[in-house]
């Protein structure tokens, strides 16, 4: 049995992750971390049965009470590299859903990792669907090298544009074998045509009803290619956590992408 702390247990993704957990024989859920609901029974929180685990508010102290080897991270951009520094630091393996990291940021976790032997998975994105979305985008780069994305997620998102939609122009960058052409437009109101991220135009939708969407548009001459995922229910991103906690203690150092652990 793998011993799990979730942090961020009273997110909409953390009640998910606490779930899975229970569900999973080779996962046991060792301690639930969220200020917003500490006291509360983190069973009771994700809407299943009682499960005696209380939902402590301070990650610190989870971690020394509940003895876990991996802590899955949902919360917010704004404290996952805190968060990450300071599990990683204990020699504990990470499993980070958490957007926003950035490059800089990573690559001090990876320095914490070679002096600790701590491990992590940096995912934006854990649905199967998503990452075969973003390997088709990046094969078809190689062809199609003009191409713009929308990604579509519910008005609670902290952060804009997408950890996914940014993984995916990074990866279709580093594809693509010709530039894209030259883009003309001048924005007669900044922001028009969206942010940049490697030469690509990724415009960010935020409105009630959605979870989480992309679509990659690439335009060739006399033709358009249009790939689409939908992640409908926040179920769709369970099968790749659990697998990244079962994995994230045999795959050294830090990984980015659960494409690295398929
Ligand atoms: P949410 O706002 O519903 O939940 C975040 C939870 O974290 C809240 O309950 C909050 O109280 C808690 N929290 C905040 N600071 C904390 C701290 N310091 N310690 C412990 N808990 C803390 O958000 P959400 O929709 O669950 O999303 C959480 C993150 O996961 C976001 O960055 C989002 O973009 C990302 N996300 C990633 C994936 C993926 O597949 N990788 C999928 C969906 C969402």
């Amino acid at each position: 049995m793998i011993r799990i702390v979730v942090n961020g247990a009273g997110g909409k993704m953390g009640r998910e992750v606490v779930k899975a957990v229970a569900a999973d024989p080779e996962l046991e859920l060792a301690g639930a971390v969220d200020p917003s609901h500490k006291g509360e029974d983190a069973g009771i929180l994700a809407g299943t049965e009682r499960n005696g685990v209380t939902v402590g508010g301070s990650l610190q102290t989870v971690l020394e009470e509940t003895h876990p080897q991996v802590v899955v991270d949902f919360t917010s951009p704004s404290v996952i590299f805190d968060n990450a520094a300071a599990v990683m630091e204990k020699g504990l393996s990470m499993v980070i859903g958490t957007t926003g990291l950035t490059e800089k940021q990573r690559t001090l976790l990876q320095e914490i990792s070679s002096r600790t032997g701590a491990n992590a998975l940096i995912a934006p994105n854990f649905s199967l669907g998503a990452v075969l979305m973003m390997e088709a985008a990046e094969k078809i780069s190689a062809y199609l090298p003009n191409a713009e994305i929308i990604e579509l997620h519910h008005n609670h998102k902290y952060d804009a544009p997408s950890g996914t939609s940014r993984l995916t122009a990074e990866k279709m960058g580093a594809a693509r074998k010709q530039e894209p052409c030259e883009d003309r437009t001048a924005e007669s109101i900044p922001g028009a045509r969206g942010a940049v991220v490697e030469g690509i135009r990724i415009h960010s939708v935020r409105l009630p009803g959605y979870v989480a969407h992309q679509e990659v548009l690439f335009g060739g001459e006399g033709e358009i290619l249009t790939i689409r995922h939908d992640s409908l229910d926040r179920k769709s991103f369970m099968p790749g956590v659990v697998l990244a906690c079962k994995k994230v203690l045999t795959v050294p150092g830090v990984t980015y992408g659960l494409e690295n652990y398929l």
